[in-house]
């Protein structure tokens, strides 16, 4: 009986369902062609379906859903969408620049946007010729354009030269490029020829340019702007950046010999290693990051010899103790045990002072001024 009740209920529930799926079905029917005939109504449902879309965060989001999934499955609509921006792209301006913008700005955020655009790019470069053709020509737009701004734009140049400094001191692969191009450029005859009688006439401006103060004190400025911050591996010398060069291991291996001595030599005391750094690091690309030889000491390893000044051969400083390195320079002076007289001049390069002649300790009895004093 129970069971009859149900099926009975069920089958109302069908009716009804199917009924109101008809209704539904004539309703947009209806409206569609209503739509169709009827401007003012097209114009006002237009209206109302923009402003549902600007309000509606959940209607907005179902729109995108619908658009995607139709421009995916129907070709037709495929097509017609696609045609459809293609017109508004070439007619007009605004809508140009702004899709150009927004492409740009999807290129630099999304990696895999940036990776798709490549492979599209490469694909269409290798598959299509009229394509190849048009990418060549606008390769040689951009280039030539870029040479004319080179050539016109005078911060543009400096612009050009400072990244491209830049570009070549921190990157090993670019670095080895430019090296390469330039040697096998230097086999042609006629560009050796222009490269020397340039490198003449640079030594001969240089020379003129080194008889003026300005360019002297403006080149020694450059020289000193980093600070003497580099520590050079093997005699634990503080130095600017021009006295030293990067120390790779690589390039003391070719000689048993040297690979000898450059083992005892070089030390990493003063190479900081990240251990529990603060992310990022305070010492990452500063002179701490890597390993620095001076000139002197190179010349040395490299021909297998100790350089005297290293480290290793006993001339290596003890620690402060903290009790002194507290103290000032007068307070120094006032407990130091011996008294040196020494000539000291300033050196023709590096900004430094250096001695000339012999230098004369006399001893100081300072017993006295050691109680004496206030510490
Ligand atoms: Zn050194
Ligand atoms: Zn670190």
């Amino acid at each position: 009986m129970e069971g009859c009740v149900q099926r009975k209920v069920k089958s109302i529930m069908n009716m009804n369902d199917s009924r109101s799926k008809y209704l539904k079905k004539k309703r947009n029917f209806q409206r569609k062609s209503t739509y169709q005939e009827n401007v003012l109504f097209r114009k006002k449902e237009r209206e109302r379906s923009i402003r549902t879309y600007v309000e509606n965060v959940f209607y907005r989001e179902k729109a995108k859903q619908r658009s995607s999934q139709s421009y995916r499955e129907n070709v037709m609509h495929r097509e017609k969408v696609n045609k459809r921006c293609l017109g508004r792209y070439q007619e007009n301006e605004a809508f140009r620049k702004e899709h150009k913008a927004r492409s740009i700005r999807k290129y630099c955020d999304s990696i895999l946007y940036r990776e798709q655009v490549k492979k599209r790019t490469r694909h269409n470069y290798a598959v299509n010729l009229l394509h190849r053709d048009v990418s060549l020509c606008n390769k040689f737009k951009v280039k030539q354009r870029s040479i004319c701004k080179y050539a016109v734009n005078l911060l543009h140049r400096e612009t050009v030269k400072q990244r491209s400094t830049l570009r070549y001191r921190l990157n090993e692969v670019p670095r080895q490029n430019v090296k390469a191009m330039s040697h096998r450029k230097y086999g042609n005859p006629e560009h050796k020829k222009h490269v020397i009688a340039a490198s003449t006439q640079r030594k001969k401006e240089m020379k003129e340019k080194l008889q003026q103060f300005d360019f002297v004190m403006k080149q020694f400025s450059e020289k000193v702007k980093d600070g003497p911050d580099f520590v050079c591996c093997v005699c634990q010398r503080l130095l600017f950046r021009h006295q030293v060069l990067q120390c790779k291991r690589e390039n003391y291996m070719n000689r048993k010999d040297v690979a000898a001595v450059a083992d005892v030599c070089i030390s990493e005391v003063y190479l900081h290693k990240c251990n529990n750094c603060v992310n990022p690091c305070q010492w990452l690309n500063t002179a701490r990051d890597k390993l620095w030889i001076c000139f002197s000491c190179n010349d040395k390893v490299s021909r297998g010899e100790m350089p005297a000044e290293c480290a290793v051969n006993k001339m290596g400083l003890d620690p402060i103790p903290p009790e002194l390195a507290c103290l000032n320079n007068l307070e120094q002076h006032l407990i130091g045990l011996h008294i040196p007289f020494l000539k000291m001049l300033a050196l023709p390069k590096g900004g430094q002072n250096g001695v000339h002649g012999p230098v004369t300790c006399s001893s100081k009895y300072c017993a006295n001024q050691q109680f004496a004093a206030p510490f």
